[in-house]
């Protein structure tokens, strides 16, 4: 199984990705999580990628890219994978189809969470007070949407001409929508 999981900042998709990863038995791979983890063991990667996270920009492709097909080469992922905040430009779409078709798979589904802006902000302002991100500022945080806006909602409609897009509301509580997922996932052939 090969799945992405998309939506805007404070949509609820690591949240989301662990569940489904565990369901399919495929690592969960957050980019974000990658990229924080090598910021608090200070890697060149995570001081590099910092300089942009703490601004709430997107990190270059060319960095991300690489950092994503080494998680992919990684044995565990064989069987398949569930990518969390990737791709988010139209760059690292291409990048992934080559990783993908380079392994004579495809991807089964990209499924995207929908929340109103407004109620996203709140979500991290709140996140922001109980977990202390560095990024989830209000300023940051509208960045974060802005980027999300022009550079990664436009994939949405891209994954929809290939037919594989599952758009689904993320309002809700997490399982009322572990179900919406679950429920439209049952109809994906699992690969
Ligand atoms: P969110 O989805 O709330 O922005 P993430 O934890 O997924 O949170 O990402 C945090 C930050 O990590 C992003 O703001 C960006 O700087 C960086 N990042 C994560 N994934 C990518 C990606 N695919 N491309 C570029 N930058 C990324």
């Amino acid at each position: 199984m090969r799945l992405i999981m998309m939506g805007p900042p404070g949509a609820g998709k690591g949240t989301q990705a662990q569940v489904v990863a565990d369901h399919f038995g495929v690592p969960a791979i957050s980019t974000g999580d990658i990229f924080r983890a090598n910021e608090s063991k200070g890697t060149e990667l995570g001081v590099e990628a910092q300089r942009y996270m703490a601004a709430g920009d997107y990190v270059p492709d060319e960095l991300t890219n690489k950092m994503v097909r080494n998680r992919i080469d990684e044995p565990d992922a064989e069987p398949g994978f569930l990518l969390d905040g990737y791709p988010r430009t139209l760059a690292q779409v291409e990048e992934l189809d080559g990783m993908i078709a380079f392994t004579g798979h495809s991807l089964d589904a990209a499924v995207v969470l929908t929340v109103d802006p407004e109620e996203l902000v709140q979500r991290l302002l709140q996140r922001a007070a109980t977990e202390g991100r560095a990024d989830d500022t209000e300023e940051v945080i509208r960045r974060r949407q802005q980027l999300y806006t022009e550079q990664t909602e436009p994939l949405i409609e891209l994954y929809r001409g290939r037919g594989i897009l599952i758009e689904l509301d993320g309002v809700g509580e997490v399982d009322e929508v572990t179900k919406r997922i679950f429920d439209a996932l049952d109809v994906v052939p699992q690969s």
